[in-house]
């Protein structure tokens, strides 16, 4: 008979510890079966322990692995890694996206009210920060042509060597910048991602 040992005691068999609560297989009565008390089940010389044990075991096994698909799903390799992935994209996405939105303002900003120059010097920090950014993102991606826009881009904004030009050129150049950043980002982080649905 199949219990749970009702004290710490040993096995009738082989005399190891047999703790309390633990499944055990009990013979009651002393017969040709064994010695009365509890049995480990690998010990017990009821046969029918062992096959009820086994039977149970396999059920419980079933069970667990009938109950708990996700952690095979959670510990699928591939899985997990386009998660990451994906999870990597979005933050990308999210920083690239504010990164232009603020140097979009700057731009905007800086065309509409007469600044000191420190302002246009972090403003080429910005835009030319974002464009040589974009501009590595699109190497790997199909749309070759945006590396070389934003790379024109990095170059007209560096703050290195910068291109000194009037007030008059810079305006339009500063005007056309904004429409052009935004496109690269929407091409690189909606349009692409779109197609490669
Ligand atoms: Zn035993």
């Amino acid at each position: 008979m199949l219990l749970r040992a009702p004290d710490d005691s040993s096995c009738r068999k082989c005399g190891s510890r047999i703790a309390r609560e633990e499944h055990v297989s009990w013979v009651e009565w002393q017969d040709a079966a064994g010695t009365v008390g509890p049995y480990h089940i690998e010990c017990t010389p009821l046969e029918e322990d062992r096959n009820i044990a086994r039977l149970a075991h396999e059920a419980a096994v079933k069970t667990m692995s009938e109950a708990a698909p996700a952690p095979s799903h959670r510990l699928n390799p591939s899985a997990t890694a386009s998660f990451r992935e994906g999870q990597a994209e979005a933050r990308k996405k999210l920083i690239f996206v504010s990164a232009t939105s603020v140097a979009c303002a700057l731009l905007l900003i800086g065309i509409e009210v007469n600044l000191p120059y420190q302002y246009y010097v972090i403003l080429r920090f910005t835009v030319c920060g974002v464009a040589a950014l974009l501009a590595k993102e699109f190497f790997v991606y199909p749309e070759r042509g945006w590396k070389y826009c934003m790379f024109v881009l990095a170059i007209v904004y560096n703050p290195i060597l910068p291109i000194h030009l009037v007030r008059e050129i810079w305006t339009p150049i500063n005007y056309v910048t904004i429409p052009i950043l935004a496109c690269a980002v929407y091409a690189r982080f909606f349009y692409v991602a779109k197609v490669k649905e």
